[in-house]
């Protein structure tokens, strides 16, 4: 803050230009009983997960006087190994990298290979949180459309690939806030498109990153980005602890590419970015990687029904909603004329969920059996109250 709070006086102080009117980031935080506003879990690790977890971090606080291993090969050779097994996508030949959520993942990728005179390129609507990571890297962000129903035309996409000559382009698949994935194909063409781009001359491709953060949730026969690696040093795929692990607040995100790539990447990390304690957490978590995706199957269908639910509630004037197709364990739909009133409605019933997306549309997350049953009784009272 800027202002000082004991005179309410404004201290000048030499903030950079472009950050004058920002705010800082932005999902409310409230305190409110049925939360599904975050694309959290809604299931706290349970009691033998906990105490994995305890007893790790005991032994990691005995030789906290000792800065962390900076590279953690144990960590990224267990993340390798979960890959295999969620994926089965071989990971031999590549390197896995972590940081502080996939957020400080994204920002070491356009800290690598984004920076002034270069440009990041997304696809709208999609994650708030992007923008800010190129501000921060002093590069240039721009963003091509997505369709009506939010997928993303190929051919649109490589047009846009070779119109604004990116040096990172970020494809987030599936999508938030829309939950849209993005068939292989797709990818397949971004990825040759960034061949040509010719990054300052160099040569060099556009480094594509797929976030995966909602991978786990994906729906039957839908692809990961894993699969391309193989073929294309260019590619990173980036995943997270925050959602299907049930780990959000540990922040750990992390990604696969090749070796030149997370080489590139262990250059601009903070020295010892990654804690002890973080390192330990996630170790014992991912110890009991099957029993936390078996609930991901529970969500998944959850997921399933909630969006049968919605589309079969109408307006008021006798309209459908409108819903994305989701394989993520969150649900976009509307539109509402007053999207706004609709989600205060919700909340006055103590539903939190987030105010996002184009105009007119809500997104919901998943939460557990009670709380989408709360969430639903609630929406359709709010719904009720609006037609009266
Ligand atoms: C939630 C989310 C992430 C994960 O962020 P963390 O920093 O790992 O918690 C990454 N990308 C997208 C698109 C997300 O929605």
């Amino acid at each position: 803050m800027t202002t000082t709070p004991s005179t309410g006086r404004r201290a000048v102080l030499p903030l950079r230009p472009e950050l004058a009117d920002e705010e800082p980031y932005g999902a409310p935080q409230l305190d409110v009983p049925v939360l599904l506003n975050v694309n959290e879990n809604p299931y706290p690790p349970d009691d033998d997960v906990v105490a994995t977890i305890a007893a790790e971090v005991t032994r990691a606080a005995r030789s906290l006087n000792r800065y962390p291993d900076r590279d953690f090969p144990a960590l990224r050779a267990d993340l390798a190994d979960y890959l295999m097994l969620e994926s089965g996508v071989c990971m031999e030949g590549f390197d896995v990298w972590a940081a502080n959520g996939s957020n400080e993942v994204m920002l070491h990728l356009l800290q690598a290979f984004g920076g002034p005179g270069r440009t990041a390129l997304s696809f709208a609507p999609t994650y708030s949180m992007y923008p800010e990571y190129a501000r921060d890297t002093h590069t240039t962000w721009v963003t091509g459309r997505r369709e009506e129903d939010f997928t993303l035309d190929p051919d649109a996409a490589v047009a846009a690939v070779a119109e604004h000559r990116p040096s990172v382009i970020l494809l987030t698949s599936p999508n938030n806030p829309t939950g849209t994935a993005l068939p292989t194909a797709t990818i397949e063409a971004v990825l040759a498109a960034a061949r040509d781009v010719d990054v300052d001359g160099t040569g060099a491709p556009a480094v594509v990153v797929v976030d995966e953060a909602y991978a786990e949730f994906r729906r039957a026969g839908t692809p990961s980005a894993l699969a391309l690696l193989a073929d294309h040093p260019h590619l990173a795929v980036s995943r997270t602890m925050s959602k299907a692990f049930a780990l959000a607040g540990a922040r750990v995100g992390y990604l696969a590419a090749s070796r030149e790539l997370v080489d590139a990447l262990r250059v601009v990390r903070l020295p010892y970015h990654l804690s002890a304690v973080t390192q330990a957490t996630a170790r014992a978590a991912l110890r009991h990687r099957e029993s936390l995706l078996a609930q991901v199957d529970t969500l998944r269908t959850e997921r399933d029904g909630l969006v049968a639910w919605l589309r079969a509630q109408t307006h008021a004037d006798g309209t459908p909603f409108e819903v994305a197709e989701s394989d993520a364990n969150f649900v976009l739909f509307g539109r509402f004329a007053d999207r706004h009133a609709v989600w205060q409605g919700l909340l006055d019933h103590g539903v939190l969920i987030r105010e996002t997306g184009p105009d007119g549309w809500l997104r919901v997350s998943v939460g557990t059996t009670a709380e989408t049953a709360a969430f639903r009784d609630a929406l359709t009272q709010v719904l009720l109250k609006e037609e009266a």
